[in-house]
């Protein structure tokens, strides 16, 4: 085991020009003169990887995946490349490596690839040397060799996925806001920084759309206990501790409110009320891997009932053909699409075990006008679906009434 090891990470915005980078150099000097052993992970210059994107869209509406990963992917080997030159410009040994030149590899599934395993021996070879490694985020080989990519955001797994295999200390996550907050910090200027939350926490934060860390990134820290700081690079702090749970704490009601701004509604208007019809209607769905988030079967009127369901903006046009497709064989009627809506959830260990959250948020809702149009609940969020264009207000309020600020 290495002892005083620490990934760092460093997100887009914190390399968005040479004098960022520069600055990221010398966070890693800071942090072996006091004595840490450091491998960095490093995503692409910010908006890169969105430009990589749209050039794609140009060539091909749908872009072939292999070609595409290859593609998007590019962002990440300039930054390396760049960390690694910064380094040595500072006199420190170090060295650039993509995830083909380390043998980080993945599953088959291009643009959401999962980690398999990761070949340590070099790094463990480099660190003996004192040499910083500086490794691409979001990206892995597959077993046919190709490039693959791990979904937007994928560099926060990369870099935990490291840490594990490396058995480090901890995991850091620098980013261009000082922490965790209660929500969004650019959506609510009176967000607070979380000290600490446990891993279940940030689970049901970043499921529920709270991007400053990937999920994917959360659960493996989770399933593997390895402690993730997410840390700004442009400020000197704290942070936010991401760690199992502290039996000793008191749990927060709320720990914070999060929303999402890419889903879309789809009804499916009077089709029979049937046992089996819920699985009728979302297999077509799911077997095209589209992923469904919340549902509702309303109550039936006349042996029929209007089904409906949510899902990522850029399935919507296809779930809906694909349920346009069915609602004749089904006896069913006209399919209805909403594309902007928004879901907003209050998340929080401590509402395990207190009724009343539900009923104190939707009043808060009611109080500002907004309606809801879906509920979902499990055991320590609540979420409701509302139209995209309240789902700031909704955040606010909600925020106010849990007294986060
Ligand atoms: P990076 O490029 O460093 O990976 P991201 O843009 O992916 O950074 O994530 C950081 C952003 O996450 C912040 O700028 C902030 O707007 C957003 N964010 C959303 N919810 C939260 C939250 N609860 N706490 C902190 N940041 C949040
Ligand atoms: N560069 C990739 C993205 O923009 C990965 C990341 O930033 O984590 O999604
Ligand atoms: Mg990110």
């Amino acid at each position: 085991m290495i002892s005083n090891l620490v990934i760092q990470k460093f997100g887009g915005t914190s390399l968005a020009n040479i004098e960022r980078i520069q600055a990221v150099a010398n966070l890693i000097e800071q942090s072996v003169l006091n004595g840490k052993e450091v491998v960095a992970v490093v995503s692409a210059m910010a908006g890169e990887t969105q430009r990589l994107i749209d050039l794609a869209k140009e060539v091909q509406s749908e872009p072939d995946p292999r070609e595409y990963d290859a593609l998007i992917s590019s962002g990440e080997q300039v930054s390396v490349a760049l960390l690694a030159m910064a380094l040595k410009e500072k006199n420190f040994l170090s060295k650039s490596y993509t995830a083909f030149q380390l043998g980080l590899k993945t599953d088959q599934i291009h643009g959401k690839a999962r980690i398999n395993s990761i070949d340590t021996s070099v790094l463990h070879e480099d660190l003996k040397k004192g040499i910083v490694p500086v490794i691409t985020g979001f990206q892995g080989i597959n077993e046919s060799g190709d490039i693959t990519t791990l979904g937007r955001g994928g560099s926060d797994t990369s870099a935990v996925a490291l840490a594990v295999a490396l058995e480090a200390n901890e995991c850091q996550i620098f980013t261009d806001v000082d922490g965790v907050y209660t929500t969004d910090p650019r959506v609510y200027e009176k967000a607070k920084k979380i000290d600490k939350l446990s891993f279940e926490e940030m689970l049901e934060l970043s499921s529920l759309g709270a991007k400053v860390l990937q999920i994917r990134a959360v659960e493996f820290a989770s399933k593997f206990n390895m402690p993730i700081r997410v840390l700004s690079s442009f400020n000197k702090g704290e942070g936010t501790l991401i760690d199992k749970e502290d039996e000793n704490l008191e749990d927060a009601l709320i720990s914070g409110v999060t929303h999402t701004k890419n889903d879309s509604k789809l009804i499916i208007r009077q089709v029979p009320d049937v046992p089996g019809i819920a699985a009728k209607i979302l297999s077509p769905i799911s077997n095209v891997g589209i992923e469904v988030d919340v549902i509702v079967q309303n109550v039936a009127e006349d042996k029929t009932t209007d089904f409906t369901f949510t899902v990522k903006d850029e399935d919507a046009d296809k779930a809906a053909k694909i349920l346009n497709d069915l609602s004749g064989e089904l006896g069913g009627g006209s399919v209805e699409l909403a594309k902007e809506i928004s879901k907003v959830s209050v998340v929080g260990v401590g509402m395990k075990s207190h009724a009343g959250v539900a009923t104190k948020m939707f009043s808060a809702l009611a109080d500002k006008n907004i309606n809801i149009d879906m509920i979902s609940t499990s055991e320590i969020k609540i979420s409701v679906v509302v139209s995209r264009e309240s789902a700031e207000d909704a955040v606010k309020a909600l925020h106010d009434v849990f007294e986060l600020g």
